[in-house]
C-alpha cells in the first residue's frame, strides 16, 4: 500500500520507552546483547522451522548476524537473516510487553529503589535500544512470505508501520534489519573495537557468527560461535564458563556452580548447567518454568522442555542431545521416553553436585542455599523419589546455633534418649524464639529446627524422617520428651507427676471456663516458664499451616 499507519503503544510500553529515552543509566551496553540475542533467536527459529520446510532457507542458508556501524549517518545496524516478522508480528511483538522479564522489570521499578539498575538484571529486551537511539527503524521480511515491512518509532507514544520501499525490500530479502539512529552521547557504538569488546563480553557463545562490517563493507567474525559444551573440560577456562553462563542465561553475575559433562551410551548428550549467584527475576513467576535449553545436534529446539523439576528452575544452561530426532515437536517432548530419561538423569546429577559442593565448600554451598533454599524445599513436597537426598541438602535455622545446620549435624548432636527431630513452623525466627513451646526443649538442651519459609508449612504436612528419626512439630499433638533428661537438677526436682489431684482440679476448672473453644485441657511437660500454651491435635493440621492457609484464603 505504501501509506504509513500510526499505532499507539500499549501503556506499559510507552512507560518503558519513556524511561529508556530519558535514561541516565550508564551501563547501556546491554542493548547490544539484547538485540543480538533476538537475532540469534530468529536464526534458531528459522533453522527449526526449516527442518520441516527446507525451502525457507533456500537461496541463503548461511545464518549470521551482522553489525554495521555507519559513522557518516550515525547509525548502527543489527541485521540477521533469521525468521523475520510480518506486519502483524511487528505490531504484536514490538508494540506490547509480552515477556515476563519486562513485566518483572516494570514491577521492580515500582517496588525497588534501585530503579534503572534493574535494566541489566532483568534485561528489557528490544526496548533497551531506546537507551542509545532516539529513532529506530525495523525492516523485516518474514521467511516464506513475499512482503517486507518497516516499523519506525522515536519512542514516545507511538510507532508507524508501512510497506517497505523497493530499496529497503532489496536490502532485506529475509530476516530483520534494525537501524539505530544513535543519540549524541552514544557515538561510541560506532567504533569497531567498542562493538567487538561488547560482543566478546556478552555474546561470545552465540552459536551463529556475529560479523562486524567495516566501512569498506568487509565482514569479520568477532565471536567464538562455538558450542562450549561440546569441548573437553580441560580446554575450557573458568573465564570461558563465566562468559558462556552470561551469554546463555543473559546474566551479569558469576555462576555459583558449573556442571559440564557428557553422557555416552544408550543415549548421548552434553550438559552445561549453571547455578547463578543471584536469583533470576522469574523465580517467583507462578508458572515455575525452568529455562534449560534443549539442543539436538547443535540445533536449538526449545527452552520449554522442563528438563529439570520445577524446584530446580533457577538452574540455567544447555542440554545438547545426539540421539533425539530433530523434528521432535514441542508437544511430543512431554511424552518422549528419551527426554524422560534425560530429565531424571539431570535432576539426580544436579542434586549430587550440590551435595558435593556442600561437602567440599560449606561456605559456597551456604550462599547457594541462601539464594535458592526456599525453592529447593519445594522438592520436599513434590519429589518423593528424591526426598531423602533433598532433606540431607536442606539447611535449617535452629535453636542451637546462629549458623544454618544440616540434619546430619542435628542427628549427630542428639541428646541421650532423643529419638525424634523437633521443629517449629512460624513467621520469623525472632517470634519463634520467644514461643513458649520451646521451653521444655530448652530445659533439656534439645535442638529445635525453626522453619520460617512459606513452603515449610507444606512439606511438613507429610510425615518426614531422616536417618530413621521422625520429624515432629512442637506445636502439634502430645509431645513427650519423657526420657530426655533435664539440663539442671533443680528443674528436675520441681517436675511433678501430672496426675496429681491438684493438677486435675486446675484442668477441670480451665475446661469449664473455656468450654467448646478447646477440645481438651492437659497437663504437660512442655512448659517450664509459661503457665499454658495452645496446641493443635496430633491428627489435625499444624496451627501454623492453618494460619498460612487462612492467609492465602484456601
Ligand atoms: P524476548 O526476546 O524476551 O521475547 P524482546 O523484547 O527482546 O523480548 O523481543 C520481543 C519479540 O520481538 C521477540 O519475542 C520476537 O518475537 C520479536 N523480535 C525481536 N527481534 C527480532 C528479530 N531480530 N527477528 C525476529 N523477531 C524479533
Ligand atoms: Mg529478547
Amino acid at each position: 500500500t505504501g501509506s504509513a499507519q500510526t499505532h499507539q503503544f500499549q501503556a506499559e510500553v510507552a512507560e518503558l520507552l519513556n524511561l529508556m529515552v530519558h535514561s541516565v543509566y550508564s551501563e547501556t551496553d546491554v542493548f547490544l546483547r539484547e538485540l543480538i540475542s533476538n537475532a540469534s533467536d530468529a536464526c534458531d527459529k528459522i533453522r527449526y522451522e526449516a527442518i520441516a520446510r527446507p525451502e525457507l532457507l533456500a537461496g541463503d542458508d548461511k545464518l549470521a548476524i551482522r553489525l554495521i556501524p555507519d559513522s557518516a549517518a550515525k547509525t548502527l545496524t543489527i541485521a540477521d537473516n533469521g525468521i523475520g516478522m510480518d506486519r502483524q508480528e511487528l505490531i504484536d511483538n514490538l508494540g506490547t510487553v509480552a515477556r515476563s522479564g519486562t513485566k518483572a522489570f516494570l514491577q521492580g521499578l515500582k517496588d525497588a529503589k534501585e530503579g534503572l539498575g534493574l535494566i541489566g538484571q532483568f534485561g528489557v529486551g528490544f526496548y533497551s535500544a531506546f537507551m542509545v537511539a532516539d529513532r529506530i527503524e525495523v525492516v523485516s521480511h518474514k521467511a516464506g512470505t513475499s512482503e517486507t515491512w518497516v516499523w519506525i518509532s522515536a519512542g514516545g507514544a507511538g510507532y508507524e508501520v508501512a510497506a517497505a520501499s523497493d530499496e529497503q525490500a532489496k536490502a532485506v530479502p529475509r530476516g530483520t534489519r534494525i537501524v539505530l539512529h544513535l543519540k549524541e552521547d552514544a557515538a561510541r557504538y560506532l567504533q569497531a573495537f567498542e562493538l567487538e569488546r561488547i560482543v566478546r563480553a556478552y555474546s561470545d557463545h552465540i552459536l551463529f557468527p556475529i560479523e562486524l562490517v567495516d566501512d569498506k563493507g568487509e565482514a569479520r567474525q568477532v565471536n567464538a560461535a562455538s558450542a562450549l559444551w561440546q569441548r573437553a573440560k580441560s580446554e575450557v577456562t573458568t573465564e570461558d564458563y563465566t562468559q558462556a553462563y552470561r551469554s546463555i542465561a543473559m546474566a551479569f553475575d558469576e555462576p555459583a556452580l558449573t556442571l559440564h559433562y557428557k553422557v555416552e551410551g544408550r543415549q548421548s548428550y552434553a550438559v552445561l548447567l549453571f547455578v547463578p549467584t543471584t536469583p533470576p527475576f522469574d523465580l517467583s513467576d507462578p508458572a515455575r518454568k525452568g529455562r534449560v535449553k534443549l539442543y539436538v545436534r547443535r540445533v536449538f529446539i526449545t527452552d520449554d522442555a522442563d528438563l529439570l523439576p520445577a524446584y530446580l528452575r533457577f538452574v540455567r544452561g544447555v542440554v545438547d542431545s545426539e540421539d533425539l530426532p530433530l523434528n521432535l515437536s514441542r508437544e511430543m517432548l512431554q511424552n518422549n521416553p528419551q527426554v524422560k530419561q534425560i530429565r531424571s538423569g539431570l535432576a539426580t546429577r544436579v542434586l549430587n553436585e550440590l551435595e558435593g559442593l556442600a561437602t567440599k565448600d560449606a561456605d559456597a554451598f551456604a550462599k547457594v542455599w541462601g539464594a535458592f533454599g526456599p525453592i529447593v524445599k519445594e522438592g520436599l513436597y513434590e519429589d518423593h523419589e528424591r526426598r531423602a537426598q533433598l532433606l540431607a541438602l536442606t539447611r535449617f535455622s535452629t535453636t542451637a546455633s546462629d549458623t544454618l545446620r544440616s540434619l546430619k549435624e542435628y542427628v549427630a548432636d542428639l541428646k541421650p534418649n532423643q529419638t525424634e527431630i523437633y521443629y517449629l513452623v512460624g513467621d520469623s525466627i525472632d517470634r519463634l524464639k520467644s514461643n513458649p513451646k520451646l521451653e521444655a526443649a530448652r530445659a533439656r538442651g534439645v535442638e529445635v529446627l525453626l522453619l520460617t519459609d512459606p513452603i515449610d508449612a507444606f512439606w511438613t504436612m507429610m510425615p518426614q524422617e531422616f536417618e530413621g528419626k521422625p520429624l515432629k512439630s512442637l506445636s502439634q499433638g502430645d509431645l513427650d520428651f519423657g526420657l530426655i533428661p533435664l539440663l539442671d537438677e533443680a528443674g528436675a526436682k520441681e517436675e511433678k507427676p501430672s496426675s496429681s489431684d491438684e493438677d486435675q482440679a486446675i484442668l477441670t476448672a480451665v475446661k469449664e471456663a473455656l468450654g467448646d473453644q478447646i477440645s481438651e485441657v492437659r497437663a504437660s511437660q512442655r512448659l517450664t516458664e509459661s503457665a499454658a500454651c495452645l496446641v493443635a491435635s496430633a491428627q489435625g493440621r499444624d496451627r501454623e499451616l492453618e494460619r498460612l492457609l487462612a492467609r492465602q484464603n484456601r
